[in-house]
């Protein structure tokens, strides 16, 4: 079914100097459990449009729906990564990855199997190997494993919808290499919808199933790309 349906959607950003176009007139449906990549050039509007569709911002002119409703504000089945991990540092790995739940005060034996929150973070976090690292605070962990756990940080959720705006872009290629496997794994594991922003068209095409290229001034899309391959997933 049709999970999200962008309508004519205008974002234009007030600034000091001036307004700043960042996208024009974007219409877009994106189907459930599809596997979407944006690319395009450093400025096209990636960010933004991740941003509208995640309820993070507003925008200027149109309409965004998400599963029937129009999107005002962040919902509960949409959970973000971005390429800083965002990881408090002061918390252990654990802390970090039932930090959500903390937050929107979900206390309910998790979902998946009546586990509870901390069985089942324990489990997502062996599941990116991560297993034994629960105690260590985010300074003790390289780049990729950092990166890892604020996956875990999302997938605690059991998000709809997983936005990702260039979660690989500060690792080193063979560390990326092993997350696409990995993310591939996830995301036919949890059969959500992710949206999933890059530079990189190698990965998008890697990845997804539909790749949308975008341009700039203003940011529109240019061409919408299904992707035929057979995924490794699994
Ligand atoms: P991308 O993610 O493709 O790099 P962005 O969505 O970050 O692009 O930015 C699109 C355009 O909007 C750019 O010209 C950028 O400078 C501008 N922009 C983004 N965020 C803001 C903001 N908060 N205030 C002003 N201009 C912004
Ligand atoms: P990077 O992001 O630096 O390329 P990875 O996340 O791919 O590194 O980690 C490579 C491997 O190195 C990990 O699977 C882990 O076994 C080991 N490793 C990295 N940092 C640590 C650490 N602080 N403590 C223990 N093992 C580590």
């Amino acid at each position: 079914g049709k999970e999200i349906i962008l309508n004519g959607v205008d974002k234009t950003y007030q600034t000091r100097t001036g307004n700043v176009q960042a996208l024009s007139k974007v219409s877009l449906t994106i189907e459930r459990s599809s596997f979407v990549s944006i690319v395009g050039p450093s400025g096209c509007g990636k960010s933004t449009l991740m941003n509208l569709i995640a309820g993070l911002d507003t925008p200027s002119e149109g309409t965004i729906m998400m599963n029937g409703e129009k999107v005002t504000g962040p919902t509960s089945g949409n959970a973000v990564v971005f390429q800083k991990d965002l990881l408090q540092e002061w918390r252990t790995i654990l802390g970090n990855v039932l930090l959500p739940m903390e937050i929107h005060n979900i206390t309910w034996l998790h979902r998946s199997g009546n586990k509870t929150n901390r069985a089942r973070a324990l489990e997502l976090l062996a599941s990116v190997g991560l297993k034994g690292f629960e105690d260590k605070y985010p300074n003790e962990l390289s780049g990729g494993m950092r990166q890892r756990a604020a996956i875990c940080r999302a997938l605690i959720q059991e998000p709809k919808l997983l936005l990702m705006d260039e979660p690989f872009g500060a690792l080193d290629a063979l560390t990326r290499e092993q997350m696409m496997y990995d993310l591939l794994k996830i995301a036919a594991e949890f059969g959500f919808t992710v949206l999933f922003i890059t530079h990189s068209i190698e990965e998008a095409v890697f990845l997804s199933d539909r790749v949308l290229v975008m341009s700039e001034r203003p940011g529109a899309i240019v061409k919408d790309i299904e992707i035929d391959l057979e995924k490794p997933r699994g």
